[in-house]
């Protein structure tokens, strides 16, 4: 990947994949290159994934609770029970409940024999600033425990120093949260400048590179090796460089609304993940069943201005129609001809299944 205003290159961070490629149950497992861990957005059918990748995610994030998207939960479970564990769940307003009640179907009377604990935190985006927080511990027999409200701003959903989640709440027949998923900017350091400065490299530009990253003010006081500096006077020895972003929109009407609200919170997507269950030719069906067709799909990638779109979740009943579908999307995504080999490319993308 080329990063979109130098032109340098990236290693990307995440690498996903869609676990039962785009005819199957919805399940993006994003697999982070230089950390253990992966991510998932939704839990439909995880049979594909190995115990071992299972187990390296860290964060699953539920767009809702319609079967095809929640189903996996068991299999994740299955393969968390009796590790010391801490995992977190983000999903629409009604998680924290669905959660219990997947727990409460199993008979916990063996778990004191177990000295490992699986602790599964559940957030629930139920205003889009706000989200509603439990717990469920295995020792306790998974009894609920609550966390409270937290402020979700900008829909800020999940945050660690490696990766940040947005989730907007978009309109199904319920409620069903997109998810906007970026990597903070690479701050690299130009040793030749800081030494024609005077300046030996060192561990004073760890603070540097971080205030840079969080986008501290330029007043901010940084220490240098002999004295202090404003960081405004020292963004000349690093280049930085947008980080990784990747869209995951799935199960949502075709509205103005949900069209506005995507835009917004894919801007700019490396990728953009999103459903298109219908054909251009099934515009009354995807109406009706509140989905997208492959040309709303398209156009809705093209505002976002992605710089790729992949789409999945299409339906059954288009068994057979996958290139054509994929021409679809494709034509409202970038409405000028394409040579055949850029179409043929967005059909088997590295990484897909
Ligand atoms: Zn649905
Ligand atoms: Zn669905």
């Amino acid at each position: 990947m080329r990063s979109k205003r130098t032109g340098l290159r990236v290693t990307p961070s995440f690498h996903p994949r869609l676990v039962n490629g785009r005819y199957g149950d919805p399940a993006l497992f994003v697999d982070r290159a230089h950390e253990r861990g992966a991510l998932l957005f939704d839990l439909g059918d995880l049979h594909p994934l190995s115990a071992r990748d299972l187990l390296r995610v860290t964060h699953a994030f539920v767009s809702h609770m319609h079967m095809d998207h929640f189903v996996g939960f068991d299999s994740w479970l299955r393969v968390l029970v009796g590790r010391e564990k801490q995992v977190d769940l983000v999903g629409p307003e009604g998680l924290i409940d669905a959660v219990g009640h997947k727990l409460r179907a199993y008979t916990w009377d063996l778990v004191s024999r177990y000295d490992t604990d699986l602790v599964i935190d559940v957030a629930e985006l139920v205003a889009p600033d706000r989200l509603r927080r439990a717990r469920y511990r295995f020792l306790t027999g998974f009894a609920r425990e609550e966390l409270g409200e937290a402020d979700a701003p900008g829909g800020l959903v999940a945050r660690t120093p490696a990766f940040s989640v947005h989730a907007a709440i978009l309109e199904h027949h319920g409620p069903s949260l997109g998810f906007a998923l970026t990597e903070p900017v690479h701050v690299n350091v130009w040793r030749n400048r800081v030494e024609e400065r005077g300046l030996a490299v060192g561990p004073w530009l760890k603070p540097l590179k971080e205030a840079i990253r969080d986008g501290a003010p330029d007043d901010t006081v940084i220490t240098l090796p002999d004295g202090t500096a404003e960081l405004g006077t020292l963004r000349d020895l690093v280049s930085v460089e947008p980080g990784q972003k990747l869209g995951y929109i799935t199960d949502i009407r075709d509205t103005p609304a949900n069209r506005a609200a995507v835009a917004a919170l894919c801007d700019g997507a490396d990728t953009l993940f999103i459903e298109a269950s219908f054909a251009a030719d099934e515009a009354e069906r995807a109406r009706d069943r509140a989905h997208l067709t492959t040309t709303a799909a398209g156009e809705i990638a093209r505002a976002a201005q992605a710089r790729r779109v992949e789409p999945f979740h299409f339906s059954s009943r288009n068994e057979g129609r996958e290139a054509e579908m994929l021409l679809e999307v494709e034509a409202a995504f970038a409405p000028t001809p394409l040579p055949l080999s850029r179409a043929h490319q967005v059909g088997h993308a590295p990484g897909m299944t």
